[in-house]
C-alpha cells in the first residue's frame, strides 16, 4: 500500500522532528554565549539581559510542549498544531535576540546576519522530516525582526529584507532534501514489512516442512532430525525408548469406508495418541498408518506401561462412531543402546512391531 505507506513514513518523519528539536534546543545555550559576547559592549546589558530571559522563558515553554507533544506519542494528525507552536517558541526566542541586537552598528548587525543565517541552517537538520514546523519556526524568528525595524523606523531594513530572501531561500532548498528523506523512510517501512513477511514465509514452510499436513504430527522427515539431535548427545544423558505403533487391519476401513473415512481415522488415531503423552514425548507420524513415539527418559517399566496405555487407549473406544471404525493398534518397543544409531534404533523397533503383528497383533512387545 504506496499511499498508507507514505503517511507512516511522514509520521516517522514526524516524530523524528520533535525528537531532533530536542536535541537541537541544546545547542541554543551557546548561542546565547555567542550573542552577549559580541553585543555586551555596544548594547550594554539592559536589553540583552531582558532578550535573555525572554529568550530562555521561550525555551523553557518549548522543551515542556516537545516533551508533552513526545510522552504522548507524537501522532502527526493530532499533534502537528502542537509542534508548530513548539516551533513558533524555538523561533521567537531567536527572533527577540534580533529585536534587541538589530540596527545598533553595522559591526554588530554582520553578526547577527551571521547568527540568522547559521541558527536557520542549523536548524533546517532538526526540522527536514517535517518542514511545516520549519516554516513556523523561520516566520517567528524573521518576524520580530520585521517588526522592530518598522518601529525603529527600518534602521536595519537591509537585515530584514536580507533576511526573509535568504530564510525563503533556504525553505525552498529544503523542500526536495525533506521530500528525499521522507521517500528513504518510506523505503525504510517497506524494507521492514517485506523482512517481516518473509520471516513470516520461513516459519510457515520450516513448520510445513517439519508438518504432517493430515495429522499435524512431525513428520518423517522432523522424526529423523530429532533421533539424530538425540543419538549425538553425551552418552551419560537420560535414555531413550521408541515405540512403532500400526493400526491393525487399516487397509479394511479404506477398502470398506473409502479414503475420505480412512483420514479420518488417522485424525482420530493421532489425538488419541498425543493426549495420552506428556509434551516432551514426541509423537511423528513414519508414514501410512504408522507412527512412532519417542519416549526420551523413560525407565523400561514406564515405557512398557505407557505403550500398553496407548494400545488400552486405542482399543477401549472404537475410533470412529460414524461410521464404526473400531481398529487397534500393535506396538513395538526398544531402548536405545550403546552404538545404535538411528536407523537400528528404529530397524529393532520395527523388528518388535513385527512381533505383536505376528503374534495376533492389538498387544505391545519389547525388543
Ligand atoms: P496390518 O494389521 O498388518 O497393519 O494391516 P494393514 O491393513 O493395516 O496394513 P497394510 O500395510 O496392508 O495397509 C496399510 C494401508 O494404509 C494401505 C493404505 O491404503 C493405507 N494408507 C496409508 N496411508 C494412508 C492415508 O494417508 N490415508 C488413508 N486413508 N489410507 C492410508
Ligand atoms: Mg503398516
Ligand atoms: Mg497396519
Amino acid at each position: 500500500m504506496p499511499a498508507q505507506d507514505f503517511a507512516r513514513a511522514e509520521q516517522l518523519g514526524f516524530e523524528q522532528c520533535a525528537r531532533a528539536m530536542q536535541q537541537l534546543l541544546r545547542n541554543a545555550p551557546p548561542g546565547w554565549a555567542f550573542v552577549l559576547l559580541v553585543a555586551w559592549e555596544p548594547i550594554g546589558p539592559r536589553p540583552l539581559l531582558i532578550w535573555l530571559a525572554a529568550a530562555a522563558v521561550l525555551w523553557l515553554l518549548c522543551q515542556l510542549q516537545l516533551h508533552r507533544i513526545l510522552a504522548r506519542g507524537a501522532q502527526r494528525e493530532r499533534d502537528a498544531n502542537a509542534l508548530a507552536l513548539a516551533a513558533v517558541l524555538d523561533g521567537a526566542s531567536w527572533g527577540l535576540c534580533a529585536w534587541a541586537v538589530a540596527g545598533h552598528s553595522p559591526v554588530l548587525d554582520a553578526w547577527l546576519i551571521i547568527l540568522m543565517c547559521g541558527v536557520g541552517a542549523i536548524s533546517a537538520t532538526a526540522y527536514l522530516t517535517h518542514l511545516r514546523a520549519y516554516a513556523w519556526q523561520l516566520g517567528a524568528y524573521w518576524l520580530p525582526l520585521a517588526a522592530s525595524t518598522a518601529w525603529q523606523g527600518a534602521p536595519a531594513w537591509q537585515l530584514t529584507a536580507g533576511s526573509l530572501l535568504f530564510y525563503v531561500l533556504l525553505f525552498w532548498l529544503m523542500r526536495p532534501v525533506s521530500a528525499r528523506l521522507i521517500e528513504g523512510l518510506r523505503l525504510q517501512i517497506d524494507n521492514e514489512r517485506m523482512a517481516q513477511q518473509l520471516r513470516e514465509n520461513l516459519e510457515r514452510k520450516a513448520h510445513e516442512a517439519a508438518t504432517d499436513a493430515l495429522t499435524g504430527l512431525a513428520n518423517r522427515r522432523s522424526l529423523d532430525q530429532l533421533l539424530d539431535a538425540w543419538l549425538q548427545r553425551p552418552p551419560t544423558q537420560e535414555g531413550l525408548a521408541v515405540l512403532m505403533l500400526d493400526i491393525d487391519h487399516f487397509k479394511a476401513v479404506n477398502d470398506r469406508h473409502g479414503h475420505g473415512v480412512g483420514d479420518a481415522t488417522l485424525k482420530t488415531f493421532a489425538e488419541r495418541v498425543r493426549a495420552q503423552l506428556r509434551s516432551s514425548d514426541q509423537c511423528a507420524r513414519y508414514g501410512g498408518e504408522e507412527f512412532c513415539v519417542l519416549l526420551p527418559g523413560a525407565t523400561h517399566e514406564k515405557a512398557l506401561e505407557i505403550a500398553e496405555r496407548l494400545r488400552a487407549a486405542v482399543a477401549s473406544q472404537p475410533l470412529l462412531s460414524e461410521p464404526l471404525v473400531d481398529n487397534t493398534v500393535s506396538v513395538g518397543l526398544a531402548w536405545m543402546a550403546e552404538g545404535d544409531d538411528a536407523a537400528t534404533l528404529l530397524q529393532r523397533a520395527d523388528a518388535a512391531l513385527y512381533e505383536a503383528k505376528r503374534s495376533g497383533r492389538n498387544r505391545v512387545v519389547a525388543a
